[in-house]
């Protein structure tokens, strides 16, 4: 098995990586470089602090330097766009590419965010939107993905929260009819609760620190998922275990979207089971 860490690199070891600033703190080299492994890919992941702005000499490098494919994080996920050869419907709608493979000698910009949650509903939680009432909390960059990704899984209803309003009524378009905006009391009435925002974020983790949405509107019958995955335990997630909901964290759409990129690059179905053990390390 390729270790492709450190002294197994050699001459014929494709390179990909992630671009973003900041960078340093990303999971991604860990999640990758671990599917890499237990495929036995002779494969390495690196991360790339990029300089805003700098986004297109980052994809004029990847053609240059010959890398095998590049996940792209803030805040380059609009600007890498002019850049591409093309980009796929998902990206095009989201206006927001958060992967960059080969196709060819083309560069296509895909959005592998939304699909990846809805792959770890499904195979890791044995949950499927399909006829589900669901109630997004955000309308940021990873809101918009989960919301288009529901509305094309078919969900029965996608209902937007967000504290700012225009861009609510934007993110519901993405589901197509099953998209509304919503207030927050359609959180009682909705199957599957997806927090989108950024409260929570950084919290010390369990039940200390802000909710996204008043605690009293969870019930025994939900599902609830906090895409916030630092810390793990968000006060959301516990306040869901409080009432008896199910609570999902944000590890597995994390993932499912890294494990969608490696087969795109390579076209290696990864080992979703290897890559979780080492993002939960
Ligand atoms: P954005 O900055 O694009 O969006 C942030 C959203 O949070 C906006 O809708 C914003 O509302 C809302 N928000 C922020 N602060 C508050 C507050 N105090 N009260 C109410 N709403 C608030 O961020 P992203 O969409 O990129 O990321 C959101 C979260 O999702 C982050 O925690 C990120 O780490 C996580 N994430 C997880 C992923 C995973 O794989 N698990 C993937 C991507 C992101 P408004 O529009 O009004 O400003």
């Amino acid at each position: 098995m390729a270790d492709p860490v450190g002294s197994s690199l050699r001459g014929s070891t494709r390179i990909a990586g992630v671009i973003g600033a900041p960078v340093r703190h990303s999971r991604s080299p860990l999640l990758v470089n671990a599917a890499f492994a237990a495929a036995g890919l002779d494969w390495a992941f690196a991360a790339f602090e990029v300089a805003p702005g700098r986004a297109a000499d980052a994809v004029a490098a990847m053609r240059t330097l010959g890398l095998g494919g590049l996940s792209v994080t803030m805040p380059h996920k609009h600007d890498v766009i002019a850049a591409l050869d093309r980009v796929t419907p998902d990206a095009a709608a989201l206006d927001a590419v958060n992967c960059i493979a080969w196709e060819g000698d083309d560069l296509v910009g895909h959005n592998t965010d939304g699909a990846g949650l809805v792959r770890s509903l499904r195979l890791d939680h044995q949950v499927d939107p399909a006829g589900l009432r669901c109630v997004v909390l955000g309308a940021g960059g990873a809101a918009r993905s989960v919301v288009r990704a529901l509305g094309e899984a078919g969900a029965a209803q996608v209902t937007v929260v967000n504290r700012t309003e225009a861009k609510g009524a934007a993110a519901a378009e993405l589901a197509g009819p099953a998209g509304r905006v919503g207030a927050p009391v359609d959180v009682a009435d909705a199957h599957l609760v997806i927090n989108a925002t950024s409260v929570g974020m950084g919290s010390p983790g369990g039940a200390a620190g802000p909710l996204p949405v008043d605690a009293a509107l969870l019930h025994g019958e939900q599902v609830v998922v906090d895409l916030v995955y630092l810390p793990l335990e968000t006060p959301l997630l516990a306040a869901a275990a409080a009432c008896g909901a199910r609570p999902v964290d944000g590890l597995g759409m994390l993932v499912h979207q890294a494990a969608l990129a490696v087969q795109l690059w390579t076209g290696v179905v990864p080992d979703v089971g290897a890559m979780g053990r080492a993002a939960r390390q």
